[in-house]
């Protein structure tokens, strides 16, 4: 008997277990030839093909164990498709859905060029907890409200009987002609030097997005809703990259800390919540595709957004003068990731006390993170700067020495990114520039020397006194 092959297309799904496109294919073919192709045409970050490049190795490797070979490609996913399909005999091609416009568009089209050749296609959900299209309000619409979206959403999660089946899977060991090695993807350069430092910080692959998800909960999940607040405690699970690239399942992560006996029902619910904040901002991608460069709220079409090069390259490189923002900056450079309050903090900064335009922000964050994602990221922008759908009022501005005080309350997080500040006391590790003369000869510190002058006067921002203590101001900003 010939045997018979399917392609499984590897995207960002980059794991062999509880992978539905694998496990449907290997139930309707005797091998699967397992592909990756780098998209040339595909937006991805400095600091993503970083990981890309390690991930795919690691599932090489893995798939290696298991006999077979991962076959590389780089191009146009039509015609790398299309050629494999005329050269081999294969019956179906299969893979997990993404929902960005521009991976919609791509898939739709190779679906219908792979089914009129008379082979099956077939596509899966490996990737969100819910899909855009199943998730409806009372009206037959989509929900624009984190609260009741989420409510909703895991009511539904709670009633899915949820199985993880992991047979075991023949991979070919095929060779094409245009296929290449993960070197020749040219994803990254050795000898850069931000390369060095984010190696200290991350292993991505299958196997370290399962212990990660292990170390959360044995060590961090009980203590999450703080930690999710403070930049200071390494106390969130940092399982964003892994959960980008597919390296582990977001249902997975979902099932498992929801069974765990170990963690308290509050911790839970704040985490699990949080994991819905990433289908979310699919959900409104898929309904506003055009988010990740126009504002959900159109009034903000017009928004008087100021042109200023040299505030955007202080913002960068984390020399402003707010030492919240330039700790966060740095952070993302030197590892690749920033704690999400500090995201909200640099990205209320930038886009209004600066009043840069939030796509600046946007484009770095998609360049510099490990954990760099269209949907997440266009959302948190749209969110902090105000123009997105459920999103933090425009004039409500996050006051950085108010959050620093609150959320890093002994200046540890600003030191450890900033270490020019760090004998300076900690009444002044928010504010450095309020020093008297006195103060900082006895510090060996000089405001505008030592550490940069604030490149913005935050006194300007009218701070009433409930909004002191919540660490957040309010301004009026002209909304033509
Ligand atoms: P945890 O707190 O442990 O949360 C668990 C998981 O839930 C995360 O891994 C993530 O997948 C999801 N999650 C948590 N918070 C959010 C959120 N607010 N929005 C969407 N998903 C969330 N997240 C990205 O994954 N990629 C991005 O490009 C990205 N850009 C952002 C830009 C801005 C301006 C802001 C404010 C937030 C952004 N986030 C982004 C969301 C959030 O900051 C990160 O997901 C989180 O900090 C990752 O750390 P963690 O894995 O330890 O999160």
């Amino acid at each position: 008997m010939v045997a018979t092959y399917g392609i499984h297309w590897f995207r960002q799904d980059l794991r062999l277990q509880e992978n539905p496109s694998l496990l449907s294919l290997s139930k309707k073919v005797d091998q699967i030839i397992p592909i990756y192709i780098l998209d040339l045409n595909q937006r991805i970050g400095s600091t993503s093909k970083w990981w890309l490049e390690k991930s795919l190795i690691s599932l090489y490797d893995s798939i290696q164990k298991h006999n077979g070979k991962l076959n590389i490609f780089a191009g146009d996913p039509e015609k790398i498709i299309s050629s494999i399909l005329k050269n081999s005999n294969v019956k179906y091609v299969s893979w997990n859905r993404l929902y960005d416009p521009y991976s919609i568009k791509r898939d739709t089209k190779i679906k219908s060029i792979v089914t009129s050749s008379k082979i099956e296609c077939d596509s899966h959900n490996g990737y969100l907890l819910n899909e855009p299209w199943n998730i409806k309000n009372k009206s037959g619409t989509f929900f624009k409200v984190f609260t009741p979206y989420w409510r909703h959403c895991d009511e539904l999660l709670k009633l899915k009987d949820i199985k993880f089946k992991n047979t075991k899977i023949s991979y070919a060991n095929s060779k094409f002609k245009n296929e290449i090695t993960i070197q020749d993807l040219n994803l990254t350069n050795k000898k850069e030097q931000w390369i060095k430092k984010i190696e200290k910080y991350w292993i991505p692959g299958e196997s370290n997005a399962k212990l990660q998800l292990k170390k959360y909960i044995s060590q961090k999940a009980n203590n999450y809703s703080v930690g999710r607040d403070r930049p200071d405690k390494d106390l969130t699970s940092k399982l964003s990259p892994y959960l980008h690239f597919g390296e582990i399942s977001a249902l997975e992560v979902y099932d498992t800390v929801n069974i765990e006996k170990k963690i308290d029902p509050e911790n839970k619910k704040k985490f699990l919540a949080e994991l819905g904040w990433r289908d979310f901002s699919y959900n409104l991608l898929f309904h506003y595709p055009d988010m990740t460069h126009k504002p959900i709220q159109s009034k903000f079409n017009k928004f008087p957004w100021i042109k200023n090069a040299k505030n955007l390259s202080l913002w960068h490189n984390g020399k402003t003068g707010i030492p919240i923002v330039d700790a966060g900056m740095r952070q993302l450079y030197k590892t690749g990731w920033m704690h999400n309050r500090v995201r909200m903090i640099v990205g209320s900064f930038l886009t209004k006390n600066l009043l840069l335009h939030w796509k600046n922000g946007e484009e770095w964050f998609f360049d510099t993170l490990v954990d760099a994602d269209v949907g997440s990221n266009s959302a948190g922008w749209q969110w902090i700067s105000g123009c997105g759908a459920d999103a933090s009022p425009y004039f409500r501005i996050f006051n950085p020495i108010l959050q620093g005080q609150k959320f890093d309350p002994d200046g540890d997080y600003v030191k450890e990114f900033v270490p020019e500040l760090n004998n300076i006391p900690k009444k002044y590790i928010h504010n450095p520039w309020e020093m008297s003369m006195e103060d900082q000869k006895k510090y060996n510190f000089e405001i505008g020397t030592s550490y940069p002058t604030p490149i913005v006067d935050l006194s300007l921002i009218h701070i009433s006194e409930p909004t002191r203590r919540r660490g957040i101001s309010y301004a009026v900003f002209c909304l033509k």
